[in-house]
């Protein structure tokens, strides 16, 4: 089919290098979010093209045509897809600005990291080995890494290409076999990066795609006995009953999940770039970022000056349409996620005090869009400062020196992320160290590198996508001893 973005789409599923329809011949409905537009009818995938899939996946992952390829060669398909990827950025960005509402700069900034995902995951191919250990005997003891096998990825809405990747390559990269199961609302890019790995040359079954709803093709790739692992990014309470589904056939799991994440302005910060990374935090994605800085926790001598800097910004970010390339805020992913948000803004209204936003928003008479919204005097306890809402709403408390700043960044089930502003060297490292979080910024807010670990502590998931550590995650570890 043709897009509204001008791109040539498959939107069928993609098992073993082939495009096929549905077994049941059921397809689902994808709309542009800041248009109300349906885009695409793609395929609903059902029981039988699950077992195709998982079929497929396995006898690649056991045969020869990827057993037998060196790792040199898994590498270097990694960096083929990657420049296929690139010559492509354009259309792939707009593909992803359509199923998703973000401005169009941003999807750009998504698949540009996309590429360096697949080249550094390329690299990692040829350079993962085993150990030689200094066990006592007469023996030559070592150990060798071996990919997990069947690796289910099952990702969510916001970063749909890059979250996807941070998944896909390194589970490739170490010899693993991938499905990937996009989030229905956003499967347009998962089904164009198929047709640019059966370019770069993964043989058939190496790299498949099932579009279709979590609580279908998800659960069961989930309970499937043939699939190893699962890689997984979403909401904390999908990632829990991913748990308790994974027990029976004891997979393998991966679980990055939600947030509430602190970002602490104390007094003696650059005030400027703490606003301006405030705002970042909170409001870049619209806010549909899992780590985004939705608590902001201000020290108390400074609180009016933050606030009256950070309510002036986000008056003037306007909702606009995502391929202006002017808006900086696009539209929510869909109308359910608006109402969702909506609903909090709601209750916001009556426990603290708005002082941006709170509004729904159209642009050009439509779209799901939601103002950057602002609220002050925000406190533990409230649900807008308790619960993730993924939305461009920001929670403002105040607090009094460094030990109470620390209790109440801490003051969460979530550990995803956080952010320190502060020009005491000092300070800044004591606070890093203490709060409870996957990540921390210091002096910034919100940037990621293929080669810097991402995940969370507590309620925010375990195991890491990106880095080095990622590739723990696709690896068993096999012990060899030789007697001599
Ligand atoms: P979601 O949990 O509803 O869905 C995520 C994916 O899981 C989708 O593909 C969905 O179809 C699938 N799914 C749903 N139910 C399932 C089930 N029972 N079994 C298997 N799969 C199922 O999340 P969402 O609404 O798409 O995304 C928003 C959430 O993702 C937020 O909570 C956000 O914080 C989180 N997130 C976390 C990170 C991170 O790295 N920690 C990154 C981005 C988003």
């Amino acid at each position: 089919m043709a897009t509204a973005a001008g791109t040539e789409l498959r939107t069928e599923l993609f098992v073993n290098n082939e495009w096929r329809p549905a077994a049941s011949g059921e397809r689902f409905e994808v709309t542009n979010p800041a248009t109300e537009e349906i885009i695409a009818e793609v395929a609903a995938a059902g029981p039988r093209d699950i077992d195709d899939a998982v079929a497929a996946a396995r006898a690649c992952f056991e045969g020869d045509a990827w057993r037998s390829l060196s790792a040199r060669k898994r590498g270097a398909l990694l960096y083929r897809a990657a420049d296929l990827l690139e010559q492509r950025a354009d259309q792939m960005a707009r593909l992803e600005t359509l199923h998703n509402g973000k401005p169009l700069f941003e999807s750009k900034i998504d698949v540009a990291m996309t590429v360096e995902t697949l080249r550094y995951y390329a690299g990692w191919a040829d350079k993962l080995g085993g150990q030689t250990l200094p066990v006592d005997g007469p023996f030559f003891a070592y150990t060798l890494r071996e990919p997990t096998g069947v690796v289910a990825a099952i990702v969510p809405w916001n970063f749909p290409l890059n979250l996807a990747s941070w998944k896909f390559a390194p589970a490739l990269a170490v010899g693993c076999t991938v499905i990937l199961k996009p989030a229905s609302e956003t499967p347009l890019t998962a089904l164009a990066m198929a047709d640019i790995m059966e370019q770069a040359g993964f043989p058939p079954g190496a790299f498949n795609v099932l579009t279709g709803g979590g609580s279908t093709v998800g659960a069961a790739l989930v309970k499937h006995p043939g699939v190893d692992k699962i890689a997984f990014t979403g909401s904390t309470e999908v990632g829990k009953q991913i748990m308790r589904d994974a027990a029976a056939t004891l997979k393998r799991v991966t679980l990055e999940l939600g947030g509430k994440s602190p970002n602490v302005i104390f007094a003696d910060a650059d005030l400027k770039a703490a606003v301006r990374g405030a705002q970042n935090g909170i409001f870049y994605g619209k806010g549909e970022v899992c780590a985004a800085g939705s608590r902001l926790l201000v020290e108390r001598s400074v609180h009016d000056q933050v606030v009256e800097e950070l309510a002036a910004r986000a008056q003037k970010l306007t909702p606009g349409d995502p391929f202006d390339k002017n808006t900086r805020l696009g539209a929510v992913v869909s109308k359910k996620q608006q109402q969702t948000v909506l609903s909090y803004i709601e209750a916001g209204k009556k426990e603290a005090k708005l002082v941006a936003g709170g509004n729904p928003a159209k642009v050009n008479g439509k779209g799901y869009f939601v103002e950057a919204t602002v609220f002050d005097q925000a406190k533990p306890g409230m649900k807008i400062v308790d619960e993730e809402i993924f939305g461009p709403v920001l929670a403002v408390l105040t607090f009094d020196g460094v030990d109470d700043g620390i209790r109440l960044a801490n003051q969460t089930m979530y550990g995803l992320a956080a952010g320190i502003w502060t020009k005491d060297i000092r300070k800044a490292h004591r606070v890093a160290q203490a709060i409870r979080a996957g990540t921390v910024w210091i002096n910034t807010y919100n940037f990621y590198d293929s080669s810097a670990p991402f995940g969370g502590y507590k309620a925010s998931g375990f195991g890491r996508d990106l880095g080095r550590e990622a590739l723990d995650g696709y690896t068993e570890v096999k012990t060899v001893w030789v007697g001599l």
